[in-house]
């Protein structure tokens, strides 16, 4: 099986690099994408691990980018190891303005007289503290019945507690992951425009005159007609395919590495092999 979207404890998943290396192993994914957010600290530390369980690993990330004022997750893929030093300095920007938003996050909890302070979400996200673990502190201090909850009522951007945060714009994010020799992959289409095909299909030729690579058909929110949308988008639109279940662990109940929600992702097994093609026929630089 091949999963190119997974997320360690070093963003907002629950598994150490460690664990998800195991957990490859144990459901049968030979091919790894981990893809945290903003961060390569959960890649760095899996390099190893991989290479001795046989698992190959796919040097990724996920950047949540502003597009028309909307947040549009970006994944980067295949960027090259040995020329990342621009881009990991640019991503400490990023987390810097992560932690900024933290900051006016836990305030604003707090006028809505939630009680919550930085040093506890923070002991929980460490350097990649994100809403994920303020939506885990709500649930468990009562305030909130389920994760979902915590989005709905306080955390989602049309919620009350919703705060700014400084994101790159889109076509940054696309520039920056192929400046580093990456190929950038746009994230579960599905929550683009509310789910609209319609408005996604209207956008798409600005996202690709941004220089987008590839479109992630496959995912574990996308109904088999979904995917069968978006292949049928990236046909037209000249993209390559992308796909992986965005496993989180115990953030994110119910999705398991490799096969999705349910075993509802079906991840065709030359993925790679069309990827590289896409490669080969000058699309993609791989
Ligand atoms: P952050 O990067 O800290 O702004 O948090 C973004 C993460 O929160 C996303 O990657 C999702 O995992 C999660 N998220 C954002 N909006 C929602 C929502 N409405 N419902 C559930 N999870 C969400
Ligand atoms: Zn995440
Ligand atoms: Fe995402
Ligand atoms: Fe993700």
């Amino acid at each position: 099986m091949i999963d190119l979207h997974s997320h360690t404890n070093e963003s907002d998943g629950t598994f150490s690099p460690e664990e998800l290396i195991a957990e490859a192993r144990r459901v049968g994914v030979r091919t790894l994408g981990i893809t945290d957010h903003d961060t390569f600290a959960g890649h760095d530390q899996a390099l190893a691990l991989a290479r001795e369980a046989g698992v190959e690993l796919v040097t990724g990330i996920e950047l949540s980018t502003k597009l028309h004022g909307h947040s549009v997750h970006l994944l980067g893929y295949f960027l090259n190891p040995d020329g990342l030093d621009e881009f990991r300095g640019w991503i400490v920007g990023l987390q810097a303005a992560r932690r900024d938003r933290n900051v006016r996050l836990v305030a604003r909890l707090r006028e809505l007289g939630v009680a919550i302070t930085l040093e506890e979400v923070e002991a929980r996200g460490r350097g990649m503290t994100g809403r994920p673990h303020f939506a885990q502190i709500l649930l468990e201090k009562g305030y909130v019945g389920s994760l979902q909850q915590a989005f709905d009522d306080y955390l989602d951007e049309s919620a009350k507690g919703y705060v700014y945060r400084d994101e790159p714009q889109f076509a940054d994010g696309v520039a920056k992951i192929r400046h580093a020799g990456g190929i950038a992959s746009l994230a579960h289409p599905i929550r683009i425009a509310s789910g609209s095909r319609e408005d996604l299909a209207a956008m798409l030729p600005e996202l690709c005159g941004a220089g987008l690579n590839a479109i992630e058909a496959y995912h574990s929110d996308h109904a088999p007609e979904d995917t069968l949308a978006y292949l049928e988008l990236a046909g037209r639109y000249g993209l390559s395919v992308t796909g992986g279940s965005d496993f989180h662990g115990a953030a994110k109940p119910g999705i398991e590495l490799g096969s999705g929600r349910g075993k509802n992702l079906r991840i065709p097994d030359d993925l790679m092999e069309r990827l590289r093609g896409d490669a080969g026929a000058g699309t993609l630089r791989l």
